[in-house]
Formats: structure tokens, C-alpha cells, sequence
């Protein structure tokens, strides 16, 4: 996979919950729904876009549970997705790809008015799990 391996200073901030303290935003709505208020629950978990694609993925890996908040999700995973088995593999492999593909898509959506479907991030990350060197596609409108 293509993902970024350093946490720069914007992910930071994110990790942070501070969204709009990057410095970018204008408005303080999701860019993806453009309903809620956007934060890093809602932005991640909440939001229907990206609760869609997570959604999507939990169930393509046979994991039948609903998505949860930041904090529960990160605490379900320390439980649960520390082993080195395939499907503990897959899911940290899922939802480092999804916070990834999600933010991007939010930036483009602010800085460039272009966007991602749901369905097109779902696939790009179903792809990159089956072939190791598959890489992102570049943002093409
Ligand atoms: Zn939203």
C-alpha cells in the first residue's frame, strides 16, 4: 500500500481532534455530508459517507458489528486487532486505509471542489487489500 509511513504535523493536529486549528476550513460543516458539524468523530465514524464506507468494509471483512466513535473504534481495535492473524491484519490494514482515503477526499473536497463517491474509496481500499503494491489512484475529475 501506498500510505504515508511518518505522521506529519497535519495528522497531528487531527489526532488531536483539532480539525480546524490546520487552518484551511472556512466553514465549520463536514465536507463530506455538509449537514454536521464536522469534528473527528463525525468526520471518521459518524458521518454518513464515511460510515458507508466503513460500514462497507466491516461487513466485506465478515465483521458483522456496527462502526462506533473514534475512541471506541481505536479501543476496540487495541483489544481485538493486535493479533497477527489474517482477519486482525485486514482490518488495521482497512482502517488506516479508510482515516487515509477519507481525509484526502475531505482536503480535495475543500481545496479543489472535486470528490470521491463512497463507493470509489470502498473499492480502492478493497483493492489495495488484495495486491500489496496496488497504489492509490490519483484524483482524477
Ligand atoms: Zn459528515
Amino acid at each position: 500500500m501506498n500510505f504515508p509511513t511518518t505522521v506529519d504535523p497535519t495528522w497531528q493536529t487531527i489526532h488531536k481532534g483539532q480539525i480546524h486549528a490546520v487552518g484551511v476550513i472556512e466553514s465549520k460543516l463536514c465536507p463530506l455530508c455538509g449537514i454536521e458539524h464536522e469534528s473527528i468523530d463525525h468526520l471518521f465514524f459518524q458521518c454518513s459517507f464515511s460510515s458507508s464506507i466503513f460500514s462497507k468494509l466491516l461487513l466485506w471483512q465478515g465483521d458483522r458489528r456496527s462502526t462506533m466513535i473514534w475512541q471506541e473504534e481505536i479501543q476496540w481495535a487495541v483489544l481485538n486487532a493486535n493479533r497477527k492473524n489474517v482477519k486482525a491484519t485486514m482490518y488495521r490494514a482497512s482502517i488506516v486505509a479508510c482515516a487515509y482515503l477519507i481525509w484526502q477526499d475531505r482536503n480535495t473536497r475543500v481545496t479543489q471542489q472535486k470528490q470521491r463517491s463512497h463507493e470509489q474509496i470502498t473499492r480502492l481500499i478493497k483493492a489495495s487489500q488484495y495486491n500489496e503494491r496496488a497504489e492509490f489512484i490519483p484524483l482524477k475529475l
